[in-house]
């Protein structure tokens, strides 16, 4: 796994020492930055193991969604519109049975519940900010909510035959543009978490970015350093020896 360290730009550089670092045991994080720290974290491939909301499309969207998903994996269409556009595919009526679809389909990342009870105590606000849709994320993620600060979804207006997205937040490309989102929260460190299409734009405002997945190659692509992760037990690794001041070389050991 290649891993990272900041650089003096603020950035998450390349430092290949750590891949020898043992990671600490017990998070010892306990620094008081002058700036919040402000998690934002991706739902689909990110929180869930799996891309839900291409599960929930492949059930209940005729046949023909994948030409538009592929597409927008691609980045030949923008991530907003094709997410509408297969949303608008589906009716209204089905709105109970994609929700019990999606909480039996979900499966949590590794270290999911841990890192959400280690941020607070450890003076990091948790936000999820996801691309996909708020009438299944906010179902899944209720029995959590005492631990997220906010949830950043798209808004579905089910009152027609079919669903259709309110993009409050969207921007050229993103349904939902993180990098909107993340600057809502001035005067913070941002941290993002994810792993696709949709993260693009908020990683380029964030102060630290954990990736994986296809994130990682369009970040390789656009020039964006990140450090990678797989589970969140990595990335509590990573935050309990960072001390709040990324432009220091303070992530890893
Ligand atoms: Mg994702
Ligand atoms: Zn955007």
């Amino acid at each position: 796994m290649k891993r990272k360290g900041v650089s003096a730009s603020g950035r998450i550089g390349a430092r290949p020492k750590l891949e020898h670092c043992a990671v600490s045991p017990k998070p010892r994080y306990a620094g008081s930055p002058a700036r919040p720290l402000v998690v934002f974290c991706d739902f689909d491939g990110t929180i869930a193991e799996q891309e839900l909301i291409l599960q929930i499309f492949e059930r209940f969207c005729p046949p023909g969604w994948e030409t538009i998903a592929r597409a927008v994996g691609e980045r030949r269409k923008p991530v907003g519109e094709g997410i509408a556009e297969l949303c608008g595919l589906i009716p209204s009526s089905k709105k109970d049975e994609i929700i019990a679809f999606a909480k039996g389909a979900i499966r949590f990342r590794d270290g999911f519940l841990e890192f959400l009870k280690f941020c607070r105590p450890n003076g990091l606000q948790f936000n999820v900010c996801s691309g996909g849709v708020d009438f299944f994320i906010q179902p899944i993620l209720e029995p959590y909510t005492e631990y997220i600060d906010h949830i950043y979804s798209m808004a579905a207006n089910l009152s027609g035959d079919r669903i259709r997205l309110q993009t409050t937040d969207s921007c050229d490309t993103c349904g939902l543009c993180k990098a909107k989102v993340m600057a809502r929260h001035p005067g913070t460190i941002r941290i993002l978490i994810g792993d696709g299409v949709t993260d693009v734009h908020g990683a380029r405002e964030a102060s630290l970015v954990f990736a994986r997945g296809k994130l990682r190659g369009y970040l390789d692509q656009d020039g964006i350093p990140y450090q990678s992760f797989e589970s969140f037990h990595d990335i509590i690794g990573a935050l309990s020896r960072f001390q709040g001041k990324p432009h220091e070389d303070q992530v890893g050991c």
